[in-house]
């Protein structure tokens, strides 16, 4: 068996993913529901807001891959979204909230 990463596309709830998803950098992770910053990339929750992140997204996926293979080993639960995708939607979303107030 090959077992390598391959991205795919799923069609998710945003306000969903934004409620519940850790944010993962070359050394710190965030929230993405608090913005609370300098979270382990293993939180199963937040110790500022408590949310359970059922996300996880990594800012450099490309220089990432052995860490992420490693994370979704230890989170077989969790969904991993690409990072990229999340901010452009929820970009678009903001900036139409913004022309209809
Ligand atoms: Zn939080």
């Amino acid at each position: 068996m090959a077992k390598r990463l391959l991205r795919s596309w799923i069609e998710i709830d945003v306000d969903e993913v934004s409620e519940h998803l850790l944010i993962i950098g070359d050394l710190l992770a965030s929230c993405s529901k608090c913005s609370s910053l300098d979270l382990k990339s293993d939180s199963k929750s937040c110790p500022k807001c408590n949310t359970q992140f059922k996300y996880i997204a990594f800012r450099n996926p490309e220089e990432n891959f052995s860490k992420i293979l490693k994370l979704k080993q230890e989170n077989p639960n969790s969904i991993f979204i690409d990072y990229n995708d999340f901010k452009k939607i929820t970009g678009s979303i903001k900036a139409r909230k913004l022309f209809k107030s």
